[in-house]
């Protein structure tokens, strides 16, 4: 490699005064720092450059005696040159009247949405803000529910509620638990891209990496408010891996800091996570009132028969979503998650 060559990475970290990148699927760790000021066109975000974006970057100096190339160190870190354009993007506001964002993470293959039904209790119309997020950017989310070991014969008709709502409502839902290892092999599974349909992605690989064998490793959001268990569940996916587990309070992360604690992790088996430690709910950009719908899948298919377009499925004659909920198609609960989603973009915007 020459001197001063453009080159691209992915950012894993970012620690206040530098951030961390890695050429993926390798893991190289390397320190980096922003060349005067970036910005996106029309961004109202307060960090130009987030966890998982990928950047170009210039590294400058002399390859020392002998070397290949330069490498990037904390005396001479690489410096970013442009953020490429992201393919998505989860966002966080600070509050719902703020207008700027802070962006948690960028180009995520697939989300995990990680609850417990009781320890913290499930908070549906906050589950079905992730979702519409989620349905938003385009990004495949798995419920993930932890902390099974913990569920008797009391949970089991609220869980059979749960699998209902929103197995009905489309989203897949595996039961797992950081403590027995139930579910985890699936979930590693699912990370390392191996459970792809395409028959290329089970073939013979090039043997390049860790992840050589021809499965393309996903990047994958880990979400759910504290107390939930992602790190542990981080853990239990990788024992080498040092997440903290127990006592980050949401307190601690509110204000400047909150960056410092974003991070992408590499699995050993295959894929890579970005944790959202204290995330107590992402913000919801460029959506209008009339287009909430959209994002709730069951409700956009039954929309289609709605005697009226644009019909915001409250007070129309003839609205089939209404129908639905009436008849059980649509759950009460994920409607009544709509309504107040309504409500609130109403009251803010
Ligand atoms: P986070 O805030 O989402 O990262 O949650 P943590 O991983 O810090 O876990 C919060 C608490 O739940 C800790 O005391 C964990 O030991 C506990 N915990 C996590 N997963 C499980 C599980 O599967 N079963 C049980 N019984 N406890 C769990
Ligand atoms: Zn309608």
């Amino acid at each position: 490699m020459e001197p001063n060559m453009k080159r691209t990475a992915t950012v894993v970290k970012h620690t206040g005064s530098h951030y961390l990148l890695t050429e993926l699927p390798e893991w190289n760790l390397f320190p980096a720092v922003l060349r005067g000021k970036i910005r996106l066109k029309g961004s109202s975000a307060t960090n130009p450059v987030a966890v998982g974006d990928t950047v170009s970057y210039e590294i400058c100096g002399e390859p020392a005696e002998g070397a290949e190339g330069i490498t990037a160190t904390t005396e001479n870190p690489a410096v970013i040159t442009e953020v490429h354009k992201r393919k998505n993007y989860i966002i966080r506001r600070s509050t719902n009247l703020s207008r700027q964002a802070h962006i948690i993470a960028a180009n995520v293959d697939m989300a995990f949405i990680v609850i417990t039904l009781d320890f913290p209790e499930v908070k549906l119309p906050f589950l079905d803000r992730l979702l519409v997020t989620c349905e938003v950017y385009n990004v495949p989310v798995t419920i993930v529910l932890n902390k099974c070991d913990l569920y008797g014969d009391e949970h089991r008709e609220r869980l059979e509620a749960f699998h209902s709502i929103y197995e009905g409502a489309g989203y897949p839902i595996i039961e797992v638990s950081a403590k027995t290892g139930q579910g985890i092999a699936r979930l590693r599974e699912m990370l390392s891209g191996k459970t792809g349909t395409s028959a290329h992605e089970t073939q013979e690989g090039t043997g390049e990496s860790s992840h050589g064998d021809g499965a393309k490793p996903h990047i994958a959001l880990f979400s759910g408010v504290s107390g939930v268990g992602k790190s542990s569940l981080i853990k239990a996916l990788d024992p080498a891996l040092e997440p903290r587990v127990g006592d980050i309070s949401e307190a601690h992360l509110q204000g400047k800091h909150t960056t410092t604690f974003y991070e992408m992790y590499n699995l050993e088996s295959g894929g890579f996570i970005i944790d959202t430690p204290g995330i107590r709910g992402f913000g919801l950009v460029d959506i209008d009132r009339d287009e909430i719908a959209l994002y709730f899948p069951e409700m956009l298919e039954a929309s289609q028969e709605c005697r009226f377009t644009p019909c915001t499925h409250t007070h129309e004659p003839g609205c089939a979503v209404k129908e639905a909920v009436e008849s059980g198609r649509i759950s009460v609960e994920r409607y009544s998650s709509y309504l107040g989603m309504l409500d609130e973009e109403g009251k803010y915007r």
